[in-house]
């Protein structure tokens, strides 16, 4: 059986190639940075759709679908994003032979699409929460080398766009995103941490924005979403107003929340190993692969007893794959330890006879359940595999993260760092230097290690200083 190369030493081509072996995308499509979903790769974005969507959707959102080619009047609107976008964005500028007299902007990003139109629906204070989110495609112009999930041009985007009546209330708005991705990180099995980004690394337009950071080995970091608030930046330019219940007109608050499918590349990066992907029951295509043994004589009532063992198994609610293929029982295996199916529930002739199963998970544990209990012990081994999950990451997640006391402790960083910071531009782009990398921003919550209280600045001295985290974006 091939080897893929050394996660931790060689991380990109590692992940290149386990989402090959996968079989999750396919990047031969004629434009680069754009990929094709394969249809195993669909079945875990539609599970990462349900989650996002069953989370939000608590929280009082609603869908909504805007289109997806912007008037350049209505996305020149404000200036900060526009400049943060310009090198991004894609232009139709001709219907047919007929050049158009506004070209359209294909949407990097849907601020500009909807707030026009937000303008129109938001009249009152009882309009107000106004909370929609769309799933939909966006477009941007990478220039950095594309890779799939993580950097790609074509990018499959959940956008949560909101107004609120005033500035607390959209401070109130950013708190409740970062709640509900704590509901939607626990399904995905991810441990993160929501960091504050200093002032030059906020969204374009925005007051400020909080990202959803993880470590993926050394000092690498991903960001995995963000949650930003706007407060009147764009009310302002796109003349988003109410009447008051004093009479007054006031200008909206706004939010947004912001996630990808960067979180299908996210699960396999952390979760990944050797083998190849190990995906969590909730993301999991596949969450059990029935494979019958069936050489020799008997197979037929091998075949018969896997059938049955599948059928009960989805009557359950398990997502559930029979390979019944020619191949040879260990080449099934490989494959779909590979794919990163949990659990692997092998059937032959004394499992058949018994009404028993050999169930396998991937993270390498082996055992017989039945002939009694076999539906319940499927279900509670897949429980059971996710804990452990669980545990593995979080234990690499709280490896992830040391204190460093001077800039020169950050130069070949082995994990991400902690420094204290005075919170200057001058000082951030000292340790940004030092670390070849980013300073991320100061953590909104407590961080997996005891920290206690931070010394002087790492690039001025100075006593008032805070925690910050540094590290290397992928
Ligand atoms: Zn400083």
């Amino acid at each position: 059986m091939p080897t893929f190369p050394d996660k931790a030493e060689k991380f990109i081509d590692w992940y290149l190639e386990v989402l090959d072996a996968a079989e999750l995308t396919d990047k031969r499509y004629p434009v680069k940075g754009m990929n094709v979903w394969t249809p195993y790769g669909f079945q875990a974005r539609r599970q990462l759709d349900a989650i996002m969507i069953r989370e939000i959707e608590r929280t009082g959102s609603l869908p909504v679908e805007f289109p997806a080619l912007i008037p350049q009047t209505e996305f020149q609107k404000e200036k900060d994003h526009i400049k943060g976008f310009d090198a991004q964005v894609y232009w139709v500028t001709k219907g047919g032979a007929t050049d158009l007299d506004v070209p359209l902007v294909l949407r990097p990003t849907s601020e500009t699409a909807m707030y026009p139109v937000f303008a129109l629906w938001v009249r009152s204070h009882k309009d107000l929460p106004l909370n929609v989110y769309q799933i939909v495609n966006t477009f941007r112009y990478e220039t950095k080398t594309t890779r799939p999930f993580l950097r790609v041009r074509e990018i499959h985007f959940f956008e949560e766009h909101t107004c609120q009546v005033d500035e607390a209330a959209a401070t109130e708005r950013v708190r409740s995103n970062l709640a509900a991705f704590e509901g939607m990180a626990r399904s995905f099995v991810l441990p993160y941490v929501a960091v504050r980004r200093p002032e030059w690394d906020k969204f374009p337009g925005a007051f400020y924005s909080v990202a959803l950071d993880i470590p993926v080995g050394g000092a690498r970091t991903l960001q995995i979403g963000t949650t930003h608030h706007y407060r009147e930046n764009f009310s302002g330019p796109y003349g988003i107003q109410y009447e008051a219940t004093d009479g007054s007109t006031k200008h909206v608050h706004q939010t947004t929340f912001g996630l990808s499918e960067r979180l299908v590349g996210a699960v396999v990066s952390v979760h990944g190993d050797a083998k190849g992907v190990v995906f969590p029951s909730s993301l999991a295509p596949y969450q059990v692969v029935v494979v019958p043994i069936v050489g020799g004589s008997g197979g037929e009532a091998v075949l018969a007893y896997a059938r049955e063992l599948v059928e009960r198994l989805r009557a359950r609610g398990l997502r559930v794959h029979l390979d019944d293929s020619d191949e040879r029982p260990g080449a099934k295996y490989y494959r779909w330890e590979t794919h990163g199916v949990p659990l692997r529930v092998e059937v032959g002739r004394r499992e058949a006879e018994q009404k028993s199963v050999t169930v396998a998970d991937r993270l390498g544990s082996k055992r017989p359940i039945g002939p009694d209990g076999v539906d319940d012990g499927i279900v509670a081994a897949l429980a059971e595999f996710d804990e452990r999950l669980r545990a593995k990451a979080q234990a690499t997640f709280a490896a992830s993260f040391t204190v460093a006391r001077a800039l020169d402790e950050l130069r070949a960083s082995t994990t991400v760092r902690v420094i204290a910071w005075c919170g200057s531009e001058a000082c951030g782009h000292k340790v940004e230097e030092a670390i070849e990398g980013a300073l991320l921003g100061t953590p909104e919550g407590p961080l997996p290690i005891d920290l206690g209280v931070p010394g002087p600045c790492v690039g001025c001295g100075t006593a008032d200083s805070r925690w910050a985290l540094a590290g290397q974006p992928l």
